[in-house]
């Protein structure tokens, strides 16, 4: 492989031309098509790290999945872009699958474990430091060379709780709907998307204290 790094906004352009070409070549509709349909079943948060493309690791194209990505794929009860992403996700294009993806090797949870002042970010990665907090005995027993990644394991459980304790999701469940949010994590060294097997597909999934609305009751 060429080496990439000295590209230029100018050949990134280059290579949209001839993606665009390629596609209308194979299918000359493509575009039109895509213009007027965006029916994706999914809604992936993600991290923002781009050793880790949504589309391409789950052999999605343009159109099947709808993407949200930050650093360290967290979502804060009040972030009103997380939010507004699950609303239109859900409410909007009705998706049946809302997928949480952390991944091994994630800078944002060693920035977190490693507590150095970062400046702002050091505010965002301050909802990592909760999860760490609140399973520092297990983390702390762990190697340290093992903590990372363990760290991103309990964040993306701590997130999928977060989505499933959002008013939309929860209004989705009451008005009968099928959707679930899953837990999943990827490895750079091996390609491979593990499922932390902690999919949440209904309201009484929930603690009590996160129900919403007198239909979630036990
Ligand atoms: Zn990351």
């Amino acid at each position: 492989m060429s080496d990439r790094t000295d590209l230029e906004p100018a050949d990134l352009l280059e290579n949209n031309r001839r993606w665009a070409a390629g596609k209308l070549a194979a299918d000359a509709d493509y575009f039109n098509r895509l213009q007027h349909i965006q029916q994706p079943r999914y809604l992936w948060i993600g991290c923002s790290d781009s050793r880790v493309p949504a589309n391409t690791i789950v052999g999605l194209r343009p159109g099947e999945i709808f993407v949200h990505r930050n650093i360290a794929n967290v979502v804060p009860h009040s972030d009103l872009n997380a939010l507004s992403v699950i609303q239109y996700a859900v409410e909007v294009l009705r998706v049946r699958h809302i997928l949480v993806v952390g991944h091994y090797g994630c800078g944002g949870v060693k920035a977190a474990l490693e507590g150095t002042d970062l400046g702002e970010i050091d505010n965002w990665l301050a909802h990592i430091k909760d999860v760490w907090r609140e399973h520092y005995d297990a983390v702390m027993a762990l190697p340290e060379a093992e903590r990372a990644d363990r760290l991103a394991e309990l964040n993306v459980i701590a997130q999928v709780q977060n989505v499933a304790r959002t008013s939309m999701v929860q209004k989705a469940w009451a008005e009968g709907r099928s959707l679930s949010v899953h837990g999943w994590i990827y490895s750079l060294a091996d390609g491979r998307i593990r499922d932390l097997d902690v999919t949440i597909a209904g309201c009484t999934d929930l603690h009590a204290v996160f129900r919403i609305g007198s239909d979630c009751r036990d």
